[in-house]
């Protein structure tokens, strides 16, 4: 409103012809009203709707101040800092009850635009006020209900039958559609539907208008503020004494999943109850785009019965369809509830495996040991009616991940893996990508004979010794080693993630903790080595199992061990999850006696403030800054930074891999003595290790 005056800096001229007559007329019959005060707040004009509103005449107004015609709280309240403000060249526009007639009821919106002179100077207030009564009245009206209204579960929608604006949308459209009122209220039903254009829309509001009927029934979408849509009902009515449209809409999305889940029963197969392919396709891409996000791998296993047609051929259809279910039932044996299986018509199957590891390798050996699970479980003989069949199949592995690829594309790899494998012999695994078959069937075939290497005995534990400032011989580390039959004796690196990846960490960790104890309790029987102790290193795996306290508290019962010379080492992302369970379960070993070492610390990313309220003992300074510490600033600084967290929080502080004179000199003079490293000694059998550690 302010607008209209905004353009204009000299006083009003004269009536006398041209565009300034034409502005005197358009204001004179303008169903707004208008004012003009000088600067002392005296009417100089005013028009005759200005006038008839508080029916008072030309002569009584102009010529008197404001504060003389209105009443005095009205003035001093509402108008007087208002008028004070634009003197002081403000614009202010404001609602309020008006006079009508002299008689305050009605509602205006009125606004005061300084008059600037020649200089820039207020020189006087244009006023302007526009009746706004009826919307008043029919938000007035709408209140009545409006509580329960704004409330309602169902969303409702209330728009002007001339503008089609909304007016009211309650708080179930707004939330729903994301859109403040504010907003709302600039737009039109037509903004949220994208299903109609403008014509449309109104032809179906006619019979509401003209009464030929009370509602009208849409069922469309709703889009929403983000862009997204939503399926909706929408009953329309005109409603009202100043009649206004209604829209009660229902978000239907629920309705049509329960419909969807109907329909999905389309989506499986008849024969086995597995999913179809339309459904395989359709939960692929879904796992795709997840695996995109998640970073974690996914697996598409195309499986091929061997020779099935033949069996199909000799003994016929009923036989055929009994293998299948057969089949079916052995495959989901083998995976989890989370995976996919599915058939694609004959003898054709699909597992889709989901979240496997973010590293493609380890990914691949996971698919490639689920794959020989599903062999070994269709080589098992089949009962058909009087006959035992021996079913085998052929199948092709392929892996997605982060890098986008089409399902089609996906299902044609699988397909040319499972190719491949009917082409090497049958009864038998390929991946699309040859490398990830040769590396997966290694590592496969390692895990397998991980768990057999400890059926076997094949596991050992050898010793290095730890030191003191006089290099005497405190304690030992634990490492443990595997004797391969083939490959000779393996160190860790070979085989403890692989280990930890298929859970064989838990009975090969338990293993260690029995070890452990035996060689304790054999130490103890002799007074050179009495008072060793012995540091394990436990997995993060191991750790959490649920029975991992009862299992070390059982050991030390076994074998009749000192707990107090048992030392457990973990790394830091041990720490990592489930914080308070950890310090829960730390606290109760430590109360036996046991103590906690960090392994590798500076590696991770502990946090340093908790450190202290951690049960540890021993912070173990990792190998990787020892290394160079003589030379490398960097890692001489973080190794004194961890002795001087060890000092503070009255931890012991010993340095690993310490190989040189150097090194050991270093640390001893920034206040570390304890050590372990080829300077004291390699590790070895307790029996060839340092000679104290003889058993
Ligand atoms: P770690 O706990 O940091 O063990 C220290 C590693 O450093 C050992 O390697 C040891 O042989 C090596 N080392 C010791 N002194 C020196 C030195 O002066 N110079 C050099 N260059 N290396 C030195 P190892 O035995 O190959 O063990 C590797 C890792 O395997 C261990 O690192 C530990 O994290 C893990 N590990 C070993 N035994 C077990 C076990 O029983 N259970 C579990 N969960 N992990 C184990
Ligand atoms: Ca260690
Ligand atoms: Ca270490």
């Amino acid at each position: 409103m302010n607008e209209r005056f905004s353009g204009v800096r000299n006083r009003p001229t004269s009536a006398s012809g041209g565009e300034p007559e034409f502005f005197r007329r358009m204001v004179a019959a303008s169903a707004d009203g208008f004012a003009y005060l000088d600067r002392d707040l005296t009417y100089r004009a005013a028009n005759a709707t200005y006038l008839s509103s508080w029916d008072l005449t030309s002569g009584q107004v102009i010529g008197r101040r404001v504060d003389e015609i209105m009443d005095r709280d009205f003035y001093a309240k509402e108008v007087k800092p208002r008028l004070e403000a634009c003197l002081a060249g403000e614009r202010v526009v404001y609602e309020a009850q008006l006079p009508r007639r002299g008689v305050r009821t009605g509602w205006g919106e009125v606004s005061y635009a300084p008059w600037l002179d020649e200089l820039g100077e207020v020189d006087g207030v244009v006023v302007c006020v526009h009746d706004i009564t009826a919307r008043h009245a029919a938000n007035n009206s709408l209140s009545r209900l409006g509580e329960i209204v704004e409330t309602a579960q169902t969303e409702v929608y209330v728009f002007d039958p001339e503008h089609l604006c909304f007016e009211q949308v309650n708080q179930g459209g707004r939330s729903n559609l994301g859109f403040g009122m504010d907003e709302l209220a600039a737009m039109t039903p037509l903004d949220l539907m994208p299903d109609y254009d403008t014509p449309t829309f109104i032809r179906l509001l006619e019979p509401l208008r003209q009464g030929s009927k009370s509602q009208v029934v849409l069922q469309t979408r709703h889009r929403r503020k983000d862009g997204t849509c939503y399926p909706a009902e929408i009953r329309l009515q005109l409603l009202g004494k100043e009649p206004r449209f209604v829209a009660l809409t229902t978000d239907t999305t629920e309705r049509q999943r329960a419909e969807e889940a109907i329909k999905h029963l389309a989506f499986f197969d008849p024969l086995t109850g597995l999913s179809n392919r339309r459904l395989l396709m359709d939960r692929l891409a879904r796992a795709v785009s997840a695996s995109r996000r998640s970073q974690l791998t996914g697996a598409l296993i195309f499986i091929d019965l061997d020779d099935f047609k033949t069996l199909n051929d000799t003994l016929g259809h009923d036989q055929g369809d009994r293998l299948l279910r057969q089949v079916a039932k052995r495959l989901s044996s083998c995976i989890r509830e989370t995976d996919t299986l599915a058939r694609l018509g004959g003898d054709e199957f699909v597992v889709m495996l989901e979240r496997l590891s973010g590293r493609a390798e380890e990914a691949a050996t996971q698919a490639e040991v689920i794959a020989n699970k599903l062999l070994a479980a269709l080589r098992e003989p089949c009962a058909l009616e009087n006959h035992e069949y021996r079913c085998s199949a052929s199948m092709g592995v392929t892996l997605f991940g982060r890098r986008p690829v089409r399902v089609e594309e996906l299902m044609k790899q699988a397909d040319l893996a499972m190719y491949r494998a009917k082409a090497a012999g049958r009864d038998t695994v390929r991946f699309f990508d040859p490398r990830m078959h040769v590396e997966a069937s290694a590592r496969a075939a390692l895990a397998s004979r991980l768990r057999l290497g400890l059926d076997h005995g094949e596991f050992l534990l050898h010793y290095q010794s730890q030191v003191d400032g006089a290099g005497q011989v405190t304690g030992a580390e634990g490492l443990l080693r595997w004797q391969h039959p083939q490959r000779g004796l393996l160190e860790p690196a070979a085989f403890i993630r692989l280990a930890e990846e298929t859970a064989t960490i838990l009975p090969l960790g338990r293993w260690v903790v029995e070890m452990a104890c035996a060689q304790l309790t054999s130490w103890s029987e002799r007074t050179e080595t009495a008072g060793l102790t012995l540091a394990i290193n436990i997995s993060a795996v191991q750790f959490h199992h649920p029975d991992f306290v009862a299992q070390v508290f059982a050991a030390i019962e076994r074998h009749g061990c000192d707990p107090n010379r048992l030392k457990l080492e973990i790394t830091e992302n041990l720490l990592r999850d489930d914080r308070e369970g950890t310090i829960a379960k730390m606290s109760v070993l430590k109360e036996r006696g046991i103590a906690f070492a960090l392994d590798d610390f500076g590696t991770g990313y502990s946090s340093l403030a908790d450190l202290g309220r951690l049960p540890f003992k021993e912070l173990k300074i990792d190998r990787s800054f020892v290394q160079d510490l003589v030379t490398n600033e960097r890692d001489a600084a973080i190794a004194r930074t961890i002795i001087a967290l060890g000092d503070t929080l009255h931890l012991d502080v010993i340095a690993e891999g310490v190989e040189t004179e150097a090194q050991r000199d270093w640390l001893a003079g920034h206040g570390c003595h304890a050590f372990q490293g080829y300077l004291f000694g390699r590790p070895g059998p307790a029996a060839t290790s340092a000679t104290r550690l003889d058993a």
